[in-house]
């Protein structure tokens, strides 16, 4: 890890050693390393330019403009950096790519340099004084490699003395670049696709209601209990909203059906809806406020429209952030809500009331075998809470856990909770365009788990994010940890829970 030989781009960094070595640097290793920009048609029907504009000059400096006036946040991070240097060796892409401008100091500059040049005195008259820049061609390709080069996961800022987001520079830069027509083909396809269809994958009613009866059977067939999907019920109490990965992709469908068993056994009236079949909200990862406004809108409009009372989030890291952290500010008031339940609630929450109610029972037993370790996603351990209790993005899914499993063994204290390493394809960079970035980036992650695998034979990984169980399934093996499974929570739950068949929505 502490050689200075520049990385051939299919190369897989070793696991072996700790990830707290700093690496040394390798100037460049990963400045050809982009995802595809954006179709014209893709960008037109986000009502951005096709392809980049001739003025892009211009236009990018009076963006950046009006994005550091209506964002005063971002002001103060371009502002009030110190160059002391703590975040530099926190971020997973630099610790896996060893490229200087993956430092998340590094990544800010490539912003803040342009914004110092064009917006402060100093930078205007003395900009070699502070380091200063004109935005040029090369720099916007900068701008675009690298800024797709972070997941926007926050853990830099943890370690931040003067509390810099970094994710929101990133996001700002991916906002101004697909102002001039460089947005990011893999995220913005997928908002063109919630926007028409309801959900990421374009998977219209029909498919999804077909999807969901071919469960039911399944459930049935290995229970004996007739635990129903439900979709755009119209009696339903509850709206249940989940990333669209949950209904087809491995491991994820496996937490669907855990949802659908602790729903039958709550006894509670639920429904999927197919006008909002999607709780990720892509439109945080692309800083783009008008197009996450919209897309949250589709979940609001789908519970009023289906006269519900409750609202439920299932398994997706930034959808819980979108949902906590912002729903209000975007959609609000969501005085359509329960008084008693005047926010949308996790699943995991949900399913942590109905234990400690003692309407569910878990036999921990049922998972004999299995050890297994959580990985905190990024956007619940760092941008939300759960449960009105503090800290209880961390402790609700681990008592969820223990009670499933009988045991459960937590991964390095530096590498979980409020400091957990991103699984390396968060925040937009899940395309196979950017592999080589995603295997690098999960190698503190890998690192981690080694260590629990090598200490406690642990044999799955658990997530509650869609993104990070799709990501640590296909870069574990690249890490030779491809024996360890990538799980579910609920599917942990659904396999530990006592069920009947007396209940509603039977
Ligand atoms: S990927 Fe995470 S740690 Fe790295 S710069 Fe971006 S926000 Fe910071
Ligand atoms: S830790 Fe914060 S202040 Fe220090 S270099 Fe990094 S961004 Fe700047």
């Amino acid at each position: 890890m502490n050689d200075s030989q520049p990385v051939a781009a299919a190369e897989v960094p070793s696991v072996v050693g700790r990830y707290r070595v700093i690496p040394l640097i390798r100037e460049g290793a990963m400045s050809n390393e982009h995802s595809a920009v954006a179709d014209a048609s893709v960008q037109q029907q986000l009502k951005l330019p096709g392809t980049l504009v001739e003025d892009w000059h211009d236009r990018a400096i009076a963006r950046l403009g009006e994005l550091v006036a209506s964002r005063r946040g971002l002001r103060v991070f371009l502002d009030t950096c110190t160059k002391c240097g703590a975040c530099t060796d926190k971020c997973h892409y630099f610790l896996g790519t060893h490229d200087a401008r993956n430092m998340p100091v590094a990544r800010q500059d490539l912003l803040r340099s342009v914004y110092r040049r064009y917006f402060t005195f100093a930078g205007r008259f003395f900009p070699w004084l502070v380091g200063a820049r004109k935005l040029d061609k090369a720099l916007l390709q900068d701008w675009y490699n690298y800024f797709h080069q972070c997941s926007e996961c926050r853990r830099c800022t943890v370690f931040c003395p003067k509390g810099i987001d970094t994710s929101e520079v990133t996001m700002a830069g991916r906002e101004i670049l697909a102002s001039v027509g460089l947005g990011q083909q893999y995220s913005q396809e997928i908002i063109t696709k919630v926007n028409s269809i309801g959900n990421n994958l374009g998977m219209k009613a029909p498919a999804l209601a077909h999807v969901l009866e071919s469960l039911e059977e399944d459930i049935l067939e290995e229970t004996g209990v007739p635990v129903r999907l439900p979709l755009d019920d119209p009696d339903a109490d509850m709206l249940v909203v989940t990333p669209s990965a949950d209904f087809f992709a491995e491991p994820h469908v496996d937490g669907l059906i855990g949802y659908a068993k602790v729903l039958h056994q709550s006894g509670i009236r639920w429904t999927f809806s197919s006008a909002a079949s999607e709780a990720a909200n892509f439109a945080l990862f692309t800083g783009q406020h008008d197009h996450m406004r919209d897309i949250a809108l589709r979940i609001r409009n789908a519970a009023v429209e289906l006269n519900v009372s409750r609202l439920v989030i299932g398994e997706c890291g930034h959808a819980w952030r979108v949902a906590y952290s912002f729903l209000d500010a975007l959609v609000g008031p969501m005085n359509f809500l329960e008084a008693a339940h005047p926010r949308a609630q996790h699943i995991c929450e949900l399913t942590h009331e109905l234990l400690e109610s003692g309407v569910i029972r878990l036999d921990a037993e049922r998972n004999r075998g299995k050890v297994v370790t959580y990985h905190d996603s990024c956007n619940v351990a760092r941008g939300a809470g759960m449960g009105n209790i503090k800290g209880g993005q961390f402790t609700i899914p681990r008592e969820l856990l223990v009670a499933s499993v009988p045991q459960v063994i937590d991964m390095s204290r530096d590498t979980t909770h409020q400091r957990t390493f991103c699984c390396g394809g968060g925040g937009g960079l899940l395309t196979d365009d950017l592999m080589n970035v995603r295997i690098k980036g999960a190698l503190p992650r890998a690192q981690a788990l080694r260590e629990v695998v090598t200490s406690h034979q642990v044999t799955h990984l658990v997530a509650i994010c869609a993104i990070c169980k799709t990501q640590l399934s296909a870069v574990l093996p690249h890490h030779d940890l491809a024996n360890v499974q990538v799980t579910s929570l609920h599917q942990l739950v659904g396999d530990a829970l006592l069920l009947d068949g007396n209940k509603a929505n039977t």
